[in-house]
């Protein structure tokens, strides 16, 4: 265990460097580190400037072709009826030099020195009278924008329904009136963003780290005072970051779902109690449930797993503070009590993390506009419902400490249109909150929507069938691509050569041009490849309807990727955007080439295998497109091995992602050509932000120093994100760098800046608040076993691919002995034989071994190497509660389903069969069992299941006539049918993307999954959860 004052890796220099965020990037490809700005300007590849590659290609001339048996030629350029015809002579048309704005990741890196204001505790506010004068009619200077719940493709559908404050959703549109108090009415403008770009004459930024605000760059003092403590975290997996806190348990319900538990939009409130008087009083109200305070036996009590989803444990705040607090689905910590002092946080070998879903879809969100968004002056952090007011004219920051002036249009508030309560404020009132943003916050005007689409149609693409689908979903969903009238649309495709789409608008038809020299790739006339969707739609569908039967007949085996996502880069520069990629193999040819690394008779072994990317080609790319704002997608459709450890990269460092399909086949796969629709289905059209930053601070004393996720670390601890998208998740980890002795409460919060597909720029901040605690005992009871779990999954796979698998693997396990013994020999006083765990951490053992047994890291399975790194992907790029059920699959009998105990939202029942243990020991042939595994649910049917659950609910008369494949179950006019497609159909809506179903009888090779996600069961190669725990108590009393 590392002490403070002992650097348990490292000497100074390094913890330094690894606290700003440096080290933590170095090596592991997963960490994005720090982003060397000589690979961002790293000549050679492709790397021309920004705006200044059109003046390096050189002319050339575009030679006659003759459809396909001519693509050795230079670069060809036919229209799209004629492909087969020999096509025109064109002279390379001159490339338009489009100006690009300038570098985005210049400047000066800054560090994050410690912060030096003192930290005293907070001071009570004033309490301030309140009117009750809730009703007063919504002033319509302020836009509480509610997104109608149709809109958010799958959140909880019981939306408890806030103060409707207008109806008026149109962000754009929504005018200024005057409210009472003529001296304020200047201050409010008509929508920050879209009035405020005045032809470019806005001030413009160096970087997105003046825009958005350094953390604690006010006070530049770079030493690094406690340099040992911090590093301990970082780099010393195997032994764990100490820290966790746990205070609270869990009340006697645990949290309530969530849809209903969060703060229902601005409420009119009396001011929240958060000074220090109040502190007290919040400890005081500290509420153990008698349940939570419980030391188990685990050899005892094997069966900890409740009966319904787990919930997160709620911190143990005053309730007036908790009730502000933010949504644990957007914001949670691992240890829900802060540890003191880093010692502390040593102490309980816990990682002390955040994990974050910050731009999820949301049922409702209030948006404000104001011409000020007031912010701290010293560390400029938003001001959120956790500062506290000294007085009607000071807040101060609780974050850094920092004494503001209330700037005087704060003093109004505009729901109640009274004056003098800025307390009473929808930023104070709302843990999560949009704003719209101001010109200050845009480096250029908010670039149009661009998506581009890169398909491979090289023979192995050809026969699988997936150019079908995929121009059919985007035929189906055009109109429904998130953007405004300046959408813009493009297509490449690509085998050996590339090939380019004239959508301009008035041609007659879509021209294809033909570029085969991969070498130097150019584009060809690039303003008309990236056209307006709206002038060009016919073409676009035109394009569309002819593209799955172009290539039919291609014998082009060869790949030309890298190549093809230069030219991409190239054509999407000026403006950024998203790249849909879509590939079926390795790629062959030109730059990026990647050669077959898989050796299947070391699929099972944990050594040797390769999970670090064979080039940097891919990288390097993502990190260029990173800085022109482009993020790219990649869709992988392939049953071959493509390294995606090097593929992934492009996704991974452009905050994209990464999809997987193996073996897709449009005829023999019926169930990926599903999943593949639906999939599309949502990506296409679910909310989508552009040209994004992100910045977590946290309370002085606190460091973050590890991210995790898809993104490029940007400067320090600003996270660069081309796009975000709702379906991504985050982790960081963090240290304490000082004692917290002196304050009760932390605060953490995130800052999204993006530029909506509306072309607004929006800032959309998430706080979240917990309190700090000084003994071993409150860390442990405060522990939030979920995030704790998925905070050492992502850990897990840096390790993997820095260290080895094994060691990941043995780093789990440490992860639990550690923790597990520390509780023992410091806060148990009576050592009783047997495995004593916290009530809070009763789940530890058993989510620790369905990690080691998840794909991403288990071992002596025939696991093919890119669906090991795919699940990796998966880690860093999920939401918790996807990375949980991953992980941990809930199983449900289903064959018994019964009206007690059920939901019923909107006129629906829908039955809630008890969760049950992952053990075949909870298996009978005599009945039906759906295991909900996330991305893909399984509905294992008995043999003995009986006529009455075939008849009515698969709709079959035997079990013999179930169908090898089925997918679907029918929608019978039986009650047994309706309570299990409603079963079925609301677990669907839980989540984004449409889990596949699978019926699954004993002879079907599905089976074997099924079982394997019996993670409680031993295996071949892996412990019994009986055993494991076996082996943890004998770790952990040794
Ligand atoms: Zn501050």
């Amino acid at each position: 265990m590392s002490q403070p004052g002992i650097p348990a890796f490292g000497g100074t220099l390094t913890s330094l460097q690894a606290q700003n965020g440096a080290a933590s990037a170095s090596g592991s490809p997963y960490t994005n580190g720090p982003i060397q700005n000589a690979l961002m300007s790293s000549q050679g590849y492709n790397s021309q400037l920004p705006g200044s590659y059109p003046h390096l290609i050189p002319a050339k001339t575009l030679n006659p072709v003759s459809g396909q048996s001519t693509y050795g030629g230079p670069q060809t350029v036919s229209p799209l009826s004629s492909y087969q015809r020999p096509g025109q002579t064109l002279h390379r048309p001159p490339v338009a030099s489009t100006p690009v704005t300038s570098s985005l990741h210049s400047g000066p890196v800054p560090r994050m020195p410690q912060h030096t204001s003192h930290n005293s505790a907070a001071i009570p506010m004033p309490s301030v009278s309140f009117h009750p004068g809730a009703n007063l009619p919504p002033p319509l200077n302020w836009q509480y924008n509610y997104p109608s719940a149709g809109s958010q493709t799958n959140d909880c559908p019981n939306v408890s329904s806030g103060p409707t404050m207008s109806g008026n959703t149109n962000l754009t549109s929504h005018q200024y009136v005057s409210s009472g108090d003529p001296s304020l009415q200047n201050n409010f403008i008509k929508s920050g963003i879209t009035s405020s770009t005045n032809n470019g004459s806005l001030v413009v930024h160096n970087n997105y780290d003046e825009i958005e605000g350094g953390g604690f760059l006010a006070t530049p003092q770079l030493t690094n005072k406690n340099p040992t403590i911090s590093r301990s975290v970082g780099y010393s997996y195997p032994s764990l970051p100490p820290g966790y806190q746990n205070t609270t348990p869990p009340s006697t319900t645990g949290m309530p779902p969530s849809s209903l538990s969060y703060p229902s939009g601005p409420q009119a409130f009396s001011q929240m109690p958060l000074g220090a008087n109040h502190l007290t009083a919040s400890m005081s109200g500290l509420s153990l449930h008698p349940e939570g305070l419980r030391v188990i036996n685990l050899l005892q009590e094997r069966n900890m797993l409740p009966s319904t989803p787990l919930q997160p444990p709620v911190p143990n705040l005053h309730e007036d503070i908790q009730r502000l607090n933010c949504n644990p689905e957007l914001f949670r910590c691992t240890l829900t009590s802060i540890p003191q002092t880093q010692a502390l946080l040593n102490k309980a070998k816990l990682p002390l993390g955040l994990l974050l879903h910050p731009f999820k879809d949301l049922v409702q969100l209030p948006v404000v506009t104001s011409s000020t968004i007031v912010r701290c002056r010293s560390c400029r952090t938003y001001i959120n419902p956790f500062v506290s007011f000294l007085d009607q004219r000071r807040w101060k920051c609780n974050l850094c400490y920092q004494v503001n002036d209330v700037p005087e249009e704060f003093m109004y508030n505009p729901l109640t249109r009274a004056y003098g309560e800025p307390h009473r404020r929808p930023e104070v009132q709302n843990a999560t909150i949009e704003f719209m943003a101001p010109s200050e916050y845009m480096l250029r005007p908010p670039q149009p929507p661009v998506y581009l689409f890169v398909f491979d149609v090289s023979h192995n693409a050809v026969e699988t069938g997936y150019l079908t689908s995929v121009c059919q979903s985007l035929l189906d969903n055009l109109d429904l691509l998130p953007g405004n009238t300046r959408t813009k649309i493009g297509f490449i495709t690509f085998d050996s050569t590339i090939h380019f789409y004239s959508l301009q608008e008035g041609l007659s038809q879509p021209q294809m041009l033909i570029v085969s020299d991969i070498e130097d790739v150019f584009i060809p006339m690039p303003e008309n490849l990236l056209v307006n969707l709206n002038e060009s739609k016919e073409l676009v569908q035109d394009l569309l309807k002819t593209l799955p039967q172009m290539f039919t007949k291609t014998l082009e085996t060869q790949s030309a990727l890298g190549p093809a996502l230069q030219a991409a880069f190239k054509l999407m520069s000026p403006t950024g955007g998203r790249m849909s990629v879509f590939q079926t193999q390795l790629p062959t040819l030109g730059v990026g080439a990647l050669k077959p690394r898989e050796e299947p008779n070391q699929r099972s072994s944990a050594k040797e295998i390769h999970l670090t990317p064979s080039t940097d080609f891919y990288k390097k790319l993502a990190l260029d497109c990173s800085g022109q704002q482009v993020a790219v997608d990649l869709f992988l459709l392939s049953g071959q091995y493509s390294d995606l450890a090097s593929l992934g990269c492009i996704s991974r460092y452009s905050a994209g992602s990464v999809y997987y399909y193996p073996s897709y086949h449009h005829q023999h796969n019926p169930v990926q050509v599903q999943k593949l629709q639906k999939e599309l289905q949502r990506y296409l059209t679910r909310k989508i932000g552009f040209e994004a930053v992100m910045r977590i601070r946290c309370t002085k004393g606190l460091s973050i120093h590890t991210f995790h996720g898809n993104f490029f670390v940007r400067s320090t601890d600003l996270l660069s994100l081309p796009n975000v998208n709702p379906d991504a998740g985050y982790a960081v980890q963090m240290s304490v760098e000082e004692s917290l002795m002196d304050t009760q409460l932390v605060s953490f919060q995130s800052a999204l800046l993006y530029t909506s597909s509306k072309g607004e720029r929006r800032i959309r901040v998430h706080t979240l608040c917990l309190p700090v605690v000084s003994t071993l005992n409150e860390v442990f009871l405060g522990a939030d076993v979920q995030a704790i779990s998925g905070l050492l999954a992502n850990m897990a796979v840096d390790r993997s691919v820095t260290a080895s698998l094994s060691d990941a693997r043995d780093a789990l396990v440490n992860a639990v002995i550690d923790s597990l013994s520390a509780y023992r020999s410091s806060v148990l006083s009576n050592h009783q034989p047997g495995l004593m765990v916290p009530f809070s951490l009763r789940l530890f053992p058993l989510f620790v071994l369905a990690l080691l047994k998840q794909k991403s890291f288990q071992t002596g399975t025939n696991a093919r190497l890119d669906e090991r790194i795919f699940a990796m992907c998966q880690v860093k790029n999920q939401p918790l509660v996807h990375l949980m059920l991953t992980t941990h699959p809930n199983l449900y009998r289903v064959d018994n389903l019964s009206d007690e105990g059920a939901l019923n939202i909107n006129d629906r029942t829908i039955p809630q069969p008890p969760i049950l243990q992952l053990s075949v020991e909870k298996l009978s042939r005599d009945g039906a069992f759906l295991m909900d595994a996330g991305s893909v649910l399984m509905l294992w049917v008995g043999k003995n299941c009986g006529q009455h659950f075939f008849s009515q609910v698969l709709g079959v008369q035997s079990y013999a006539l179930i169908p090898q494949t089925m997918t679907d179950l029918p929608e019978l006019d039986t009650p047994e049918s309706a309570r299990t497609v409603a079963f079925i159909c609301w677990l669907r809506e839980q989540r984004p993307f449409f889990p596949v179903l699978y019926v699954i009888r004993d002879e079907s090779p599905m089976k074997a999954n099924f079982l394997q996600n019996m993670v409680e069961d031993r295996t071949e190669s892996a412990l019994s959860y009986y055993e494991f725990l076996l082996h943890i108590q004998q770790q952990v009393n040794k």
